[in-house]
């Protein structure tokens, strides 16, 4: 019988944690022993005894938690030393940042544990029950929008009241992927006129048929890879860019900017400059702040306010919707674990020939799994 544990996220400003007792159950079930550390649900309000009444072993030392996995589950990676207490066999499955956390990469390699990165689920059809980097993103577009409209001096929706007609927000979205898709919806509900803009074309019709518009900006050849995501624009055709949105910026209320490119630091899109010319009392939310930003001024963690527009850099924005973002995140595990099931062995068996797994293992028995980051310690040996 092989053992899953979950663990209780130790980041400061993370409410979310890796499961919820209906997937505990869906584990026993299937015949796991699953055991989660004490206290793992308690910033969603779950308590240990909930767990522990649907089959979980809860451990209080986190030692002797990790000592038996067979499967080491969270939304952050555990550190090397607390790694060392496990089985060197184990597999840990997070988030990981494989193309930053070298040297924890490096570690995992060495130490032959087998590392299977979230972030590199890949982004097909079959793998969309798997896909915590959208399940987590789409959250974040609806939690952008809520910080905005609490920032916003403003209501969202026009109103025509006996006291005066009210003009409703105008809301520019950058970057309509899921989670620009997801907060162009949210601002749409709530009354708002949005318009968004995306290098992807394809996107248009997306932004279209949620009732915004798409603001049209020719920057010649932009496109996509074969997994959905942009490709990176010259500095010629970010120029390009910066100047035809800038109008649309000076004249928004709130500007939500989602611009990723992955793997890579995210593009610097709204400049001091465009900044100043804005109303004052406008807000900009920068999901990309984590990752360096998308917009000059703003800053990780925290809301800042520069000449009179709000800067709102809090990131980790699912954990604001905590519960929520657990469970889809718990779903995305569980349906992961139960895609390798083997019912002779009654457990996840890892197929190396699978091609979840060619992409989303990053190490696994001392090698290096994911051509991508293969190639990129092949780089560092050389
Ligand atoms: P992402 O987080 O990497 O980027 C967010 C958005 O920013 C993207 O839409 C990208 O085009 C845009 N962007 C990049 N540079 C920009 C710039 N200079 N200006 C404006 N916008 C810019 O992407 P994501 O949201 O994780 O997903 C991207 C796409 O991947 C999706 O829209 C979809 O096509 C694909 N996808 C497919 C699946 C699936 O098939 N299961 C799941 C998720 C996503």
């Amino acid at each position: 019988m092989s053992t899953v544990v979950f663990v209780k996220e130790q980041k400061n400003n993370e409410s979310r944690c890796s499961c919820l007792p209906q997937n505990i159950s869906s584990f026993v079930k299937r015949g796991m022993k699953v055991c989660v550390e004490s206290g793992i649900g308690e910033t969603i309000h779950i308590s240990d005894a909930e767990y522990a009444a649907v089959g979980a072993r809860v451990v209080i030392d986190r030692r002797e938690l990790l000592k038996d996995a067979d499967f080491i589950l969270s939304i952050h990676p555990l550190s090397k030393d607390e790694l060392e207490f496990s089985k060197p066999s184990a597999c840990c499955i997070s988030f990981l940042d494989p193309f930053n956390a070298r040297e924890h990469i490096s570690w995992l390699q060495n130490s032959g544990r087998s590392a299977l990165s979230m972030e590199l689920i890949p982004r097909s059809s079959r793998c969309q029950k798997m896909d915590a980097l959208s399940s987590q993103a789409s959250l974040a577009g609806y939690v952008m929008v809520a910080q905005a409209m609490l920032a916003l001096p403003k209501v969202f929706p026009m109103m025509m009241t006996p006291s005066g007609t009210i003009k409703p927000t105008k809301v520019f979205v950058i970057g309509a992927g899921v989670a620009g898709l997801q907060a162009i919806a949210t601002a749409k509900r709530l009354g708002a006129s949005v318009i968004a803009y995306d290098t992807r074309e394809t996107v248009a019709e997306q932004v279209r048929s949620l009732g915004a518009k798409f603001l049209d900006i020719d920057l010649g050849e932009t496109g996509q890879n074969e997994q959905g995501y942009a490709n990176a624009l010259s500095q010629e055709q970010i120029e390009l860019q910066l100047q035809a949105q800038a109008d649309c910026i000076k004249d928004a209320d709130v500007v939500i900017t989602t611009a990723q490119l992955f793997g890579r630091k995210p593009p610097v899109l709204i400049k001091k400059d465009v900044i100043r010319e804005m109303k004052a009392g406008s807000v900009i939310v920068d999901m990309a702040v984590e990752s360096g930003g998308n917009v000059e001024g703003s800053i990780s963690g925290e809301n800042v306010v520069y000449e009179g527009v709000t800067l709102i850099g809090k990131g980790n924005w699912s954990s604001d919707v905590a519960y929520h973002a657990s469970q889809m995140y718990a779903n995305n595990l569980q349906a992961l674990l139960f895609e390798f099931w083997n019912d002779e062995e009654k457990r996840p068996v890892l197929d190396l020939n699978d091609e979840i797994l060619q992409t989303a293992l990053i190490t696994h028995q001392n090698q290096f799994i994911n051509p991508s980051i293969k190639a990129l310690f092949s780089q560092e040996i050389n």
